[in-house]
């Protein structure tokens, strides 16, 4: 319950529609309880005309709204039929005015309910933007995804339905009670007795099926992944000729949800027996309590009709006792996990009054460790360099080595373990954020690219604001705008599951084109051309060349552009720096970038046409 305190504040945005929502509630139902007393009066009167009747003992008192209209039929001297007809037409006004009530009460309190969502729904994918890569590294975006969507519906059964359904029986129970009490105590103390434990049982039956229901919809996530994933993977499926493993597997978790699922429709199917069965017993007792106690004084014939009504209203609210218990119970438990994560603060995060320089100067990294947080791999120890300004560097190192850790720490997505970089002077972490990112591209490893159109792909960094030409002109810079305008739809191509299937290569590039229509000072390639044949390598490294020239480069790589003359190479090794120079100097030192550089030249020779170690002479051009 203590979890649920976090929506309290949204109760209190909605506080006109939360009041109202209430006011509606409980006038509905103050409507409701008026029908049975004037059914009991209409019994009374029928009773007082069949041949015999003695005159009743006592007037069953009425309540204020009743009773006036009572004494106004009384007044009015009508016939014996038009009074039944009169008491007919006000109790069904009285309905109507009711089902009024009702649909206001849904219209604020539901209403309310489906803002609150919206609101709820909005601060959480604010609040996970906020977060940094170590949080998306350490939580599954199912999880991510179902405190979004499931938990967030689930407390919304909470500011909704439970709140509705709590009011409503509060009031009904309310007002019924009252009105018995001031009939008869003794016989409304023995009728409403099942009704507890009616509430109690339907308590209990309900955190069964709740956890049932979990347990089911657990499965049949599992179910879902293991199918989806199974598609997904289908060519490997068929190409390994599993299909018959694969149904198998399905088989075996389809089972053990249709067994739950099974359980549970038994356990539900108990639940309006034993409901009808309270409610029965309830009334029997007010027909036989009740009768003799109409032998000795017959006014209360109209009594009995009354609690009988009375005790099947009360039907609906005491079951919901149980239920809104326990829609209060998942909901807090949803409110917990989804607090959960609005509590994580995000670690890397704007000093108090950070600096929003332009981004230009020297890159330098002074002793820089960093160990992943999580898995306590050392990606970095110890490393030192310094990138001038307009300098163009490849980077270069085995899988694993730290290159990619370099990249991101550059655009702060993880703060060094030990050690400083700045930029221009400016430690990174006095830098604010979106400074940073702004204006330094990241064409990165794995290529994400949204399921929209090419365009928009590629323009993504500048929200929509760039012309066609840029658009165009960062495509032929990527060697892909040829390409892309061989599509059938030109760049208002959709990508992925809705559009065309790219390769691996065009992926990269219009990632590629992605970075460099921000025009950014620096610009890091990670490893970005890995998929790209040998000739368009060749091209888009010839393409840059031009691009880049007042621009300070960092190209990532496991080969050697050797048609490009970089400034600075640096190869990695196992975190630390292992070479570093320029081409010749590293030649001469005859380590891993030599070996690498000497490989690249017999793959060159045994075959490959065009690949990019075009040999010596481009080297020292
Ligand atoms: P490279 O880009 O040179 O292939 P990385 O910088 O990606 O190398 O990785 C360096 C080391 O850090 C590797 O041992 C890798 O397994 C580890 N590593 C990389 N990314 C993460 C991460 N997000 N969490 C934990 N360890 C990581
Ligand atoms: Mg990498």
């Amino acid at each position: 319950m203590k979890q649920l305190r976090a929506v309290h504040k949204y109760f209190w945005k909605y506080r006109n529609r939360f009041f109202i929502g209430i006011f509606f509630v409980v006038s509905s139902n103050y409507f409701a309880v008026l029908a049975p007393q004037i059914t009991g009066y209409v019994v009374n009167e029928v009773r007082l005309h069949l041949p015999g009747a003695r005159p009743a003992l006592t007037n069953p008192p009425h309540d204020l709204l009743v009773g006036w209209f009572i004494s106004w039929v009384q007044r009015m001297q009508v016939s014996f039929g038009w009074l039944i007809a009169l008491c007919s037409i006000t109790i069904l006004l009285l309905a109507v005015m009711r089902g009024i009530l009702m649909f206001f009460m849904r219209q604020t309190i539901i209403v309310m309910s489906r803002h609150i969502e919206y609101d709820q729904k909005n601060e959480i994918y604010q609040h996970y933007q906020r977060l940094d890569t170590n949080f998306y590294k350490t939580h599954s975006t199912g999880d991510l995804m179902n405190r979004m969507t499931e938990d967030v519906s689930r407390v919304r059964m909470y500011t909704g339905p439970a709140l509705m359904y709590f009011v409503n029986l509060i009031a009904l129970i309310g007002f019924c009670v009252y009105n018995m009490l001031r009939k008869d105590v003794h016989l409304t103390l023995l009728v409403l007795a099942p009704l507890p434990i009616l509430a109690i049982t339907i308590y209990v039956v309900n955190s069964v099926i709740n956890k049932k229901s979990e347990k089911i919809q657990a499965l049949l996530s599992d179910l879902t992944t293991n199918a989806q994933e199974s598609f997904s993977g289908i060519r490997v499926i068929k190409s390994f000729v599993q299909e018959k493993a694969m149904l198998g597997f399905f088989k075996k978790n389809s089972q053990a949800y249709k067994q739950n699922a099974v359980g549970l429709a038994r356990i539900e199917a108990i639940y309006f027996p034993s409901m009808a069965l309270m409610i029965g017993i309830s009334t029997l007792l007010t027909i036989w309590v009740g009768g003799m106690q109409a032998l000795q004084d017959t006014s209360k014939v109209g009594t009995i009709v009354e609690f009988v009504i009375y005790i099947n209203m009360l039907t609906f609210p005491v079951s919901a006792i149980g239920w809104t218990a326990s829609m209060i119970q998942r909901a807090a438990a949803s409110q917990k996990r989804i607090n959960e994560f609005l509590r994580t603060e995000p670690t890397i995060v704007n000093e108090h009054k950070p600096l929003k320089p332009v981004i230009e100067g020297d890159i330098l990294f002074e002793n820089v460790s960093f160990t992943y947080p999580h898995t306590g791999i050392k990606a970095l120890q110890h490393f030192n360099l310094r990138i001038k300004q307009g300098e163009k560097i490849l980077l270069l190192g085995r899988t694993g080595s730290g290159k990619s850790t370099i990249a991101q720490l550059l655009l702060r997505f993880y703060d060094p373990s030990s050690g400083r970089i700045s930029i221009g002077g400016h430690d990174l972490r006095q830098i604010e954020l979106h400074t940073l990112r702004e204006q330094v591209s990241y064409v990165q490893q794995d290529v994400f690219l949204f399921s929209d159109t090419v365009a928009d792909n590629i323009s993504f960094g500048l929200a929509g604001a760039a012309t066609r030409e840029r658009i165009e002109a960062a495509a032929g810079f990527a060697s892909v705008r040829k390409e892309i305008e061989g599509f059938n739809h030109g760049f208002a191509t959709m990508v992925g599951e809705r559009g065309v299937t790219l390769s691996g290569g065009q992926k990269q590039r219009i990632a590629i084109a992605r970075g460099l229509i921000k025009d950014p000072h620096i610009i890091i390639f990670d490893d970005c051309l890995s998929a790209v044949d040998a000739k368009t390598e060749n091209e888009i490294i010839g393409n840059l060349y031009r691009y880049l020239h007042d621009k300070t480069a960092l190209v990532i790589t496991h080969r050697i552009f050797s048609s490009f003359r970089f400034d600075n190479i640096i190869v990695l090794d196992n975190g630390e720096l292992a070479e570093q120079g320029t081409h010749e100097e590293l030649m001469l030192n005859n380590g891993y970038y030599a070996e690498l550089y000497r490989l690249q030249l017999t793959e060159e020779k045994s075959g490959r046409p065009g690949s990019s170690a075009t040999g010596a002479n481009a080297v020292s051009s």
